[in-house]
């Protein structure tokens, strides 16, 4: 055992989620005396922004993601456990974890992230998967892909086929604009692998409550990420609220439409580190936290990233759920506890460098507001592919990264279109029972769908 990780003199630092802010305050950590346990319940680090891309084969798993041990390696004061958080005892500052481990803290950092919210209709999440995870975009590239086998196969009935090519995207933020113009991409990149059906057919529709896609940026950008989609044949539909989502359908304002994939990039809730804490929390369920970003009352808890509330001095509203946020504050809090450790004056209110924000649309199109400067189109492509491989975890993945997307520029073409798992449901579909696995183990369950199709057709 490293001398570093044995000497229990030193403070014990317990950082919960090996996400952009928990990993940052490991690494704001690595010269300071104190010992580090980094509780991840996967054992990746996982790169969200890019994970559009997984579900829509552009990019695999292994390109986003890059094992937690293995980025703190060289880190002689951090030990990693693959683990789940359960439960904080704050009188005897302990932590109790999935596996029946009890870890006792001198701090704890709560970076536990955020999940998908329906907003109360949470019967909705079997037909309509959100994009969170690894797994997440693994099922929906899964389904994608399905849809579209299953619309080769549907040569009797147009309308099945038709409800085979629609694709739902709700939620007109960042991940279901980029989500809509990479299924749109995908159905013409993919058109000549077909012969029965023509995938440049799809109809991709972008289903936003608010008057405007990409609320967060300003009106003109708006208006022209709304312009690449349509020119990319994405149907863009504000002002329209999903009433009802259902097996094989949605109710968009009242009329009800035929579609096999529907795909939810609406609301977010925080993970339940107000609950394990008894801490108060806002509507999204996000630890409302002092300006040190420690929970009130609580000098050694901090909570940090999209599962904080922090709202910075004489500011109208908390800051976002964005991946800077979430590092600053990772690096904010594990300054503060080093200054602290070693007798230093600690830094008292973490503050913000908002360098802008970005999103991108499809091929040649993107949008970036850099404050001083406002680009979209290629210009704002380019500016969106660059910042996102720069932050890429490790250097293996930047170059893998790269590469895939000039492999994809030039050729138009997907390299990770594998449809897989779908060994046990082979038999379920075929002998016409349901797969054991039901409706929430998803790859049995289309499969099975998708094979019953196959034997009737
Ligand atoms: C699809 C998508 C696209 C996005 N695009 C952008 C973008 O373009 N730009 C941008 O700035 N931001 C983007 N974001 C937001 C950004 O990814 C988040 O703000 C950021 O990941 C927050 O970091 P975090 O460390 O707080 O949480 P996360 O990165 O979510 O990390 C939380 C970690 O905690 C772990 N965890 C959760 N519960 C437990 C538990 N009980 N025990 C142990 N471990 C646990 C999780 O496994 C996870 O690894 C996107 C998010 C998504 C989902």
């Amino acid at each position: 055992m490293p001398a570093d990780v044995a000497n229990t003199s030193r403070p014990h630092v317990v950082i919960v989620g090996g996400g952009f802010a928990g990993l940052s305050t490991a690494r704001a950590l690595a010269g300071a005396p104190v010992r580090i346990t980094l509780i991840e319940r996967h054992n990746y680090h996982l790169f969200q922004p890019l994970l559009y891309q997984v579900a829509t084969s552009a990019l695999t798993p292994a390109e986003i993601a890059s094992p937690v041990r293995g980025i703190l390696r060289d880190q002689k004061n951090a030990t990693v456990y693959m683990d789940t958080l359960t439960d904080i005892d704050k009188t005897t500052r302990h932590i109790r974890t999935e596996s029946g481990r009890d870890f006792a803290y001198d701090y704890l950092i709560l970076a536990t992230g955020a999940r998908h919210s329906y907003f109360g209709n949470e019967q909705w999440a079997a037909h309509a998967p959100g994009l969170k995870t690894l797994d997440d975009a693994m099922e929906l590239r899964q389904r994608i892909l399905i849809a579209f086998e299953r619309a080769e196969m549907e040569t009797a009935d147009r309308e099945r086929r038709r409800a085979n090519l629609t694709f739902v995207i709700v939620g007109g933020g960042p991940t279901g604009v980029e989500m809509a113009g990479a299924i749109a991409e995908l159905a013409h990149s993919i058109a000549h692998d077909f012969r029965n059906v023509s995938t440049r057919c799809a109809h991709v529709i972008l289903v936003e409550a608010g008057d405007r896609v990409l609320p967060q940026f300003l009106p003109a950008l708006s208006q022209r990420a709304k312009r690449d989609l349509e020119r990319m044949d994405v149907d863009v539909r504000v002002r329209t609220r999903v009433e009802q989502i259902g097996e094989g359908y949605v109710v968009l304002n009242g009329g009800r439409l035929a579609t096999e994939t529907v795909i939810w990039a609406a609301g977010v809730q925080a993970s339940p580190a107000g609950q394990w804490l008894k801490a108060p929390t806002d509507r999204s369920g996000r630890v409302i936290v002092n300006a040190d970003l420690s929970v009130p009352g609580h000098n050694d808890i901090f909570v940090i990233g999209d599962t904080a509330a922090c709202t910075p001095a004489g500011a109208a509203k908390p800051l976002p759920g964005l991946a800077p946020v979430a590092k600053q504050q990772g690096e904010f809090v594990g300054r503060l506890i080093a200054a602290r450790v070693r007798g230093r004056r600690a830094p008292d209110a973490f503050r913000y460098r908002d360098f802008g924000t970005m999103a991108t649309i499809g091929r040649n199109s993107g949008i970036a507001d850099l404050r001083k400067l406002r680009v979209s189109g290629l210009l704002g492509w380019l500016l969106w592919g660059a910042v996102h491989i720069y932050f890429l975890i490790d250097f293996r993945s930047r170059i893998m990264v790269a590469m895939n997307w000039l492999w994809a520029y030039l050729t138009y073409q997907r390299g990770s279109r594998l449809i897989t798992g779908l060994g046990q449901s082979t038999q379920g579909g075929h002998d016409g029972s349901e797969s054991q696995d039901g409706e929430s183990g998803t790859a049995g369950w289309r499969g099975a769908r998708g094979l019953r199709l196959g034997s009737a057709g």
